[in-house]
């Protein structure tokens, strides 16, 4: 590629879309057109997001870890992108089918799985042929055989490294995740005595910046000599240390290993994008030779995260002694990772307030940003400069494309908000607004349910 090429490709594809790069007045009009609460979720930047890792993984597969924003019309982008799916649960596996995945570029990661979760798994796994389940415990294999599955199985590996923004998202280290690495090499063996083993897996935890990519390092590097032991004889030593359990001495035929995802996302404005080809460089270094045996990552973050941005509208400004408060029509329950992780989003002010002046002509001042729930961390900043809001303005907060919507609630009985997908120039309700009857549907179902029941048995 010439330089020309580079400087242009760049150019389409930028490392980053930060808030400032959006359209103010399309903003402003499409929070006018489908009303505040409102996430926008941008398709063509999910496209570009696919494409920037598919080019710094070019021989690896690529899995798009779908919990980070499970909607129809960002799975069915990332899926004609050409990633596969990785699934935290039975819902999301049925999720990804709706969307058009097939079984083979389906991956489920089995916690601790709800009985139900397996039931639908198995039964899925026997139509959608060539699904994978990761599983963290030898009981999760123990319970999918009892259920008659001898398919496809991942082991997934505690490596002992964790990584991460913060101590909640962190998983590399946590018990509760993967079988201890100093036993994962029996666990996998023994496994592959009931069930076809392809592949070993770990996740560090979410947000890998410059500063974690020693630890991505040391993780990758675990799991390539993980793999190296696998895909040989088993040892002497190995052999040696077995009781009674049986396991399988000949060489294991990996298809891959699974490294995991986290490549974290720039939320602040000052702060320097992932260099994702330094990530790749690295984590291929790490890996070291492998033949026959290949590389796979399941970023979510990366995948959505600078893809989509929340609209809110001003209701209330009220000075204090110490500051602004904005109070705006959404919060934690539509957006809860600052009340969740301390969470930095940018914010910043697209005016619109009726008469109001341009936000570029008003002083700014320091505000807190307010939900209408009754928390006090119901809070999307504190101590923010930024143009004096006016009621009736509305604010984006930035890069909430990922576990956004997600993880949104109906706690307050507040309905979940409404979301539109850009695509090209056009704009498309892809979920509408929730209803206040919509907060009480389970109850009336269930009620219903039961005078059905009660008129059968009359
Ligand atoms: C959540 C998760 C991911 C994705 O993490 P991101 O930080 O969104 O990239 C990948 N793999 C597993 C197993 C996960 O649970």
């Amino acid at each position: 590629m010439t330089d020309v090429d580079g400087v242009a490709s760049a150019q389409a594809n930028p490392t980053t879309r930060r808030l400032d790069d959006w359209d103010t007045a399309r903003l402003t009009a499409l929070a006018d057109t489908y009303e505040t609460p409102l996430y926008v979720q941008d398709l063509d930047r999910v496209r570009q997001n696919c494409a920037r890792l598919r080019s710094a993984f070019p021989d690896a597969d690529v899995r798009y870890a779908v919990k980070a924003h499970t909607g129809r019309a960002v799975l069915e982008t990332v899926r004609e992108a050409g990633l596969d799916a990785e699934c935290a649960s039975a819902g999301e596996v049925d999720r990804a089918l709706t969307a058009g995945f097939p079984g083979d570029h389906i991956h489920y990661t089995a916690v601790n799985p709800p009985a139900r979760d397996l039931d639908r798994v198995v039964e899925i796994a026997a139509e959608a042929s060539g699904m994978t389940i990761t599983l963290g415990a030898v009981d999760t294999l123990d319970r999918l055989t009892e259920r008659g599955y001898d398919g496809r199985v991942c082991l997934r590996v505690n490596p002992g490294v964790g990584a991460g923004h913060h101590a909640k998202v962190r998983t590399g280290a946590a018990p509760k995740f993967g079988v201890p690495y100093d036993r994962a090499e029996r666990v996998a063996r023994e496994a592959a005595t009931r069930v076809d083993v392809v592949g070993i897996h770990a996740h560090a935890g979410s947000g890998i910046d410059a500063d974690g990519l020693e630890d991505h390092r040391s993780l990758v590097s675990r799991m390539g000599s993980l793999a190296r032991s696998l895909t040989a004889p088993a040892s002497d030593e190995l052999v040696g240390g077995a009781v009674d359990d049986e396991f399988v001495t000949d060489a294991l035929a990996l298809e891959y290993v699974d490294v995991g995802g986290g490549f974290g996302v720039p939320y602040r404005a000052d702060e320097p994008p992932l260099d994702l080809d330094a990530v790749a460089e690295a984590t291929r270094d790490a890996l070291g030779s492998l033949p026959g045996v290949d590389l796979a990552v399941e970023p979510g973050r990366y995948v959505v995260a600078d893809a989509g941005l929340l609209l809110t509208r001003v209701n209330t400004v009220k000075p204090t002694a110490s500051e602004v408060v904005v109070g705006v029509d959404a919060g934690m329950t539509d957006l809860l990772r600052p009340a969740m992780y301390d969470a930095y989003h940018p914010i910043r002010l697209l005016g619109g307030a009726t008469g109001a002046p341009e936000p570029a002509d008003r002083a700014s001042t320091s505000v807190t940003v307010a939900g209408p729930i009754c928390e006090t961390g119901d809070v999307f900043c504190r101590d923010r400069q930024i143009e004096r809001p006016i009621r009736g303005d509305v604010l984006a907060v930035g890069i909430t494309g990922a576990y956004g919507y997600e993880m949104a609630s109906q706690y307050n009985s507040r309905p979940r908000p409404a979301e539109v997908a850009l695509a090209g120039g056009d704009a498309r309700l892809v979920r509408r607004r929730e209803r206040h009857a919509d907060l009480t549907r389970v109850e009336r179902d269930t009620a219903a349910d039961a005078d059905g029941e009660t008129e059968g048995s009359r």
